[in-house]
This record gives C-alpha cells, structure tokens and sequence, in this order.
C-alpha cells in the first residue's frame, strides 16, 4: 500500500490545522498512524490522494446510509446550489423537511433546524431547562452528545457524583449541573432522582449507544427511563444523531416503540450535508425563541442545499423501507465473521450489533456499559485496524466508534470484507 501522498499532505496539514484535522478522531491517533486523504468517494467505495481504494464502513460516522455521492442526491444538490447558495430567510424546502421528518417520527410535533448535531443536542437542552425550569440533567457515562462545553463531562470513578470537565478550557461550573449515571443501570438514574429531588430538567441519552463502541439498551432500560421522567416530571431526549433513520425508518422510538419528550437528529438526516435538528411536543417547541423565551437561532440554519439533499435521502429512505432488512443481514454476515474469527484463533471478541451498526470489542466481557467498553483492547484493535487498512478496508480509526454499513455495500463487499475479518 503506497502512502506517500497522504504522508506529503498531512506534513503540510499539521502547518495550519491542529493535529492536521478538523475533527480528531481524523487523526488515526489512537491507531498509531497518520491519516489517509480522502480525494473522493462513490458508493460503498473510498479513494486517497494515492489513488488506493477502500471499502468504506466509516460512511462519514454514519450519513452515508445511501452509499457515497448518491445520484439522486447528488442531483439534487447540484440543482439547489444554481438557485443561490443561502438566504437566511424561510423556504418552501424548510417545510418540506419538518413536515418529512414529523410524518416519519411522529414525536417531533415541532422541529427547528440547525446546522449539527452538536447545536440540536445544545439547543434541546436549553429547550428542555427552559420548559421544565430546572437546571439539571442526567447524560449517561460514554454516550456522546457533541462537544458542547456542558456535556464534555468525564466518565469520573464515582458513579453518582457531580462531574468535572472532560477537555481544558470548560469552566467546572459549566458542568455543574450535568449528573452522570451508568448506561444500562437504572438504579444509578433514580438514586439521582432521588439525591436532587425536583431539580432535574431531563435525561438525554443515546438509545442504542454508539460513540463507546455500539452498546445495547437492556430488555427494559429505556421504558424505564420513560417511566422515571415522567414520574419526577423531567423530560426524556433521545438523541439520535445516529440511530435516527438508521436503526429503521423511524429510528430507536420507533424500533424500541417509546415516544421521548424531544429528539435530537443530525448525520443521515442531511443526507450528507450539515444539518442537525431538534424537536419534540409541540407545548415544549413552543418555549423556542421567536415564540417563546428560549432564545436559539443560525445563519445557515435550514441552508437551502442541505435541505435539498436532506429530503432526497429522507425520501428514498422512506420509499425503499425493504434497505433496512437488507441492512440488518449484511450487518449480520459481519457480525458472523468476527465470532468466526473469535473461533478460530481463539481470540477474546465479543460483537454488538443492532440494525446497521456493530462494533467488535477485542474483550471477553459482555460490553453492555462504559466499564465493559473500555475492558476491550485497543491495543489490538489497533493491529486489526491496520492490517484491515492494507487491504482495502477502511473502518473507523477508534474501538469506540461504530462499524456503519450503506445500502450501497454489495455482496461482493461483504464477501470480502468477511474473509478479511477471518483471516486476518
Ligand atoms: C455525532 C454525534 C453528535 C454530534 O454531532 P455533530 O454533527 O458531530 O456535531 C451528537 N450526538 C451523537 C449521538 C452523535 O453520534
């Protein structure tokens, strides 16, 4: 595998960007190399600057559930951008995405746009603190929110404890109403409930876990925390950035069939684009500036291109239901051959998988919680990743991320990608 492009351009990237990446994870850090670029992608397959080519289940951490540069969305894009790249005033298309996004999860009563899933998961808390006039919220140990400075919280030893600051640069006071309790373990969430009786605004969390690793809600977990909220009269925010539209058309409330108070979208839903959107019961999304008290607002915010591609992949999504099974079975021969592979070298791995998304953990314990995940080791992971890499499959540089497949993964993509997870 001929590197050296990607090697020349990320000496010239580290000049002017930290790390030479926009968003660190790009870094390869964690896997002990330096980053591919990336000149271009078409349906399941990702090319570098050295022209090799790769079978792509990272789908740019999920919105490619189409495959690369979809045709029709593609199209789509191309004819928005001649109508004028952004005007900061309302469009017909606007309409058209809210009214899709409430007719296909009929929870989100009202929605606003935004442009990520960082600013849908900050502004529907300051959603939810505005309606409910309490301050405190319960995010759960390993579920990842964005990087908003409130919800970089570290995964503390102690359990039920006020948290601190997870990056430099975010005030503890900034934190100090973040409550953190263990993914899976309701009695961690009602002895919050308990210690700070009438404060707690919501309890925001991934319904199927995906940024440590893909991570299962037991049997019950989620009606719980359905029936605690409403009980203590806080609010439930699912966010899903990732499972929404991916996990099945409607995403976990769907799947899991629990209506959350409001839910935070982002990746799939602009199709490629930057888009994130926050929604909920409409008496909630009422309290949202310009109707209400809580101000939120965006100069690209329902931006006319990412809209158009946002409809066309919604739209095709919604007119091909039969790709999630389809998803799910290949997901399916993935998770096969990694519990082939555990077999037959004897090795510790234990896979996740749920619709679409999987995660092999190079551990012997059951991953079903942050202490679970981060048994795994990485150090392996990281071996497996690069011996991956050299054959032309490209997925993600972290244990802790999810493997994504696209409708636009072939048989002969999974053919081979198996027998490279066997083999290797
Ligand atoms: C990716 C992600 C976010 C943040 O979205 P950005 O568009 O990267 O800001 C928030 N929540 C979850 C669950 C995510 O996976």
């Amino acid at each position: 595998m001929k590197t050296q492009k990607s090697e020349e351009l990320y000496q010239k990237a580290v000049k002017f960007m930290p790390g030479g990446v926009n968003s660190p994870v790009r870094a390869f850090g964690s896997v002990g190399r330096t980053p591919l670029f990336i000149e271009r992608a078409k349906g399941s397959k990702i090319y570098d600057a050295d022209g090799n080519e790769y079978i792509d289940y990272v789908c740019s951490w999920g919105p490619a559930i189409l495959g690369h540069a979809h045709e029709e969305v593609v199209e789509e894009v191309r004819k928005a951008a001649l109508d004028g790249l952004t005007y900061g005033a309302p469009t017909k298309k606007e309409i058209i995405l809210t009214e899709l996004i409430s007719e296909i999860m009929p929870s989100m009563e009202m929605i606003r746009l935004v442009s990520s899933g960082t600013e849908a998961v900050m502004s529907a808390i300051r959603t939810a603190r505005g309606y409910t006039k309490k301050d405190m919220i319960i995010k759960f140990r390993g579920c990842y929110h964005g990087h908003s400075d409130g919800l970089l919280v570290k995964a503390g030893s102690a359990a039920l404890t006020q948290s601190v600051p997870d990056s430099a640069g975010v005030p503890a006071s900034y934190t100090e109403n973040t409550l953190i309790a263990d993914y899976n373990d309701k009695a961690s969430v009602s002895q919050l409930f308990e210690r700070f009786k009438g404060k707690i605004a919501a309890v925001l969390v991934e319904p199927v876990a995906a940024n440590m690793g893909v991570v299962l809600p037991e049997e019950d977990f989620l009606s719980y925390l359905r029936e605690i909220t409403y009980k203590e009269e806080a609010l439930l925010i699912f966010d899903e950035v990732i499972t929404g539209f991916r996990l099945g058309l409607g995403g976990a409330q769907a799947y899991f069939n629990i209506k959350p108070d409001l839910t935070t979208l982002g990746k799939i839903v602009g199709g490629g684009m930057p888009i994130g959107a926050y929604g909920g019961r409409r008496d909630i999304m009422q309290v949202v500036s310009p109707l209400g008290p809580v101000y939120q607002a965006g100069t690209l915010s329902g931006n006319p291109i990412a809209t158009a591609a946002g409809i066309k992949t919604l739209e095709i999504l919604k007119k091909n239901t039969f790709i999630y099974q389809e998803l799910e079975v290949k997901a399916k021969l993935l998770a096969d051959a990694y519990a082939d592979r555990a077999a037959g070298k004897g090795e510790a791995i234990k896979v996740n998988q749920i619709g679409s998304l999987l995660s092999a953990f190079f551990t012997d314990k059951e991953v079903k919680d942050y202490n679970s995940a981060v048994s795994s080791d990485t150090g392996k992971y990281a071996a497996y990743f690069r011996t991956m890499l050299e054959q032309g499959i490209y997925v993600a540089p972290s244990q802790y991320e999810a493997m994504f497949v696209s409708a636009a993964h072939s048989e002969a993509d999974l053919e081979k990608t198996c027998r490279i997870i066997r083999e290797n």
